[in-house]
């Protein structure tokens, strides 16, 4: 039998609770809205905004979830498109938990799951994204030899030679992405200049197995998680640091019960949080001036609550005027990037992302700051798109800009 890493599994009919008591009261369909304010951006699911019929909302999946339980409908190509323009942002149960108690996303990503088991998942360019992943053990067909390209020159160990104290996980989409190549490489630089002991697994690390999880692939997810998990606990470190929001989130969620226990897992706005706001360590003194929002990628926010730790740091960089979007922290919009929607509905992640471009420009910000590349990725092409004068950084960028150095 295959080795099954994240015990114990769920099911979808596990959450038969949540799904079969949907009042369909659409209480998830918007923000909290007494901490919005402005009317025009009161709404917070991206499916349902943009498709418009009910299905496309947190209701019209969980009654998919229980119509497909009691057998009173089947699955078709309209159901998986409903199913798969899901964000997978969390907006929803943010909603429905604190009146409810339910789960609409897990709820959603488990239909994903049973999708794949059933055949009638996941899209079309989604497999091609999963045969990506066998083939090249990451989604971006980025060949073996120029995985660890990104840390040329770094001063970063090898933690196949050597051992170091931490271990900084790229992710596949900072390795791959050229455009994303200053944002990972100052993440890098910024632990370093903290003092802490940084090695990489250069053209050895392997997805994270996100993009699978994501889709309802499980199997080939743990597929990946387990042979990380092994490398991991035989590295001798004793933190692992990861700049990707998405990998990040299958660490904390899905590895977390199998890493050794002594190994503290960080995604890089939490790592600065304690070297810049906490510990000092880093000492912002360059001004950066700019008036900057601070967008929430969701697997950060609404997964680990991890509000306070960015905004901490950017409230210690000289210069930097920090603005909230209207919809902000647990209220936050994704970013179009979410839920492997922009591999099979590129239209509407590109939908999505100018709608937040958009908030963004009505605050008056000249500039989105982030922390997550798939949100860095979405923000770049709306602004070409709109051929918007908003700027774009990841957090990392901005702290290393405030310490007067450049990678
Ligand atoms: S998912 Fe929750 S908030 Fe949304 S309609 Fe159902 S019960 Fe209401
Ligand atoms: S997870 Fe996001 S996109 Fe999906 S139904 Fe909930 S709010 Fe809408």
């Amino acid at each position: 039998m295959k080795k099954r890493i994240t015990a114990p599994r769920e099911v979808l009919h596990e959450l038969q609770a949540d799904y079969s008591i949907c009042t369909k009261c659409k209480i998830c369909q918007g923000v909290h809205v007494q901490f919005c304010p402005d009317a025009r951006f009161w709404r917070n699911c991206p499916a349902g905004t943009r498709y418009r019929w009910d299905a496309y909302y947190a209701s019209g999946k969980m009654e998919i979830a229980r119509g497909l339980h009691v057998n009173e409908i089947e699955p078709n190509e309209r159901m998986a498109h409903i199913v798969y323009s899901c964000m997978l942002c969390s907006s929803c149960q943010e909603q429905c938990y604190e009146v409810k108690q339910l789960h609409p996303t897990r709820v959603f990503e488990l239909l994903r799951e049973k999708a794949v088991q059933d055949g009638w998942g996941p899209m079309p360019e989604h497999k091609k994204l999963l045969e990506a992943m066998e083939e090249y053990d990451n989604p971006w067909e980025l060949p073996k030899k120029k995985r660890g390209e990104w840390a040329k020159g770094l001063p970063l160990k090898n933690l196949k030679k050597e051992k170091a104290e931490t271990l900084f996980f790229a992710g596949c989409t900072y390795a791959a992405d050229k455009e994303l190549r200053n944002a990972v490489r100052s993440a890098a630089l910024c632990l370093v200049e903290g003092g802490m002991d940084v090695g990489t697994l250069g053209a050895e690390e392997l997805c994270c197995g996100a993009p699978a999880l994501l889709v309802g692939d499980r199997d080939l997810f743990e597929t990946f998680a387990f042979e990380n998990i092994e490398v991991f606990n035989q590295l001798g470190v004793k933190t692992i640091v990861a700049p990707c929001s998405h990998c990040a989130w299958v660490f904390k969620e899905e590895y977390s019960r199998e890493i050794n226990q002594e190994i503290k897992v960080m995604q890089i706005s939490e790592a600065l949080y304690h070297l810049v706001a906490k510990e000092k360590k880093l000492v912002p003194e360059k001004e950066v001036r700019m008036k900057a929002v601070f967008h929430d990628p969701c697997k950060l926010g609404r997964r680990f609550d991890l509000y306070k730790q960015p905004r901490a740091v950017l409230e210690a960089i000289p210069g930097l005027e920090l603005m909230e979007f209207y919809r902000a922290t647990f209220n936050s919009l994704c970013c179009g990037g979410g839920g492997g929607v922009p591999y099979a509905f590129p239209d509407f992640a590109l939908w999505t992302a100018k709608e937040r471009l958009f908030e963004a420009e009505a605050t008056g910000a000249e500039a989105i700051i982030t922390s997550c590349p798939y949100c860095v990725q979405m923000f770049k092409k709306a602004i070409g798109e709109k051929k918007s004068e908003m700027k774009v950084y990841d957090l990392a960028e901005i702290v290393l800009l405030s310490l007067g150095k450049e990678v």
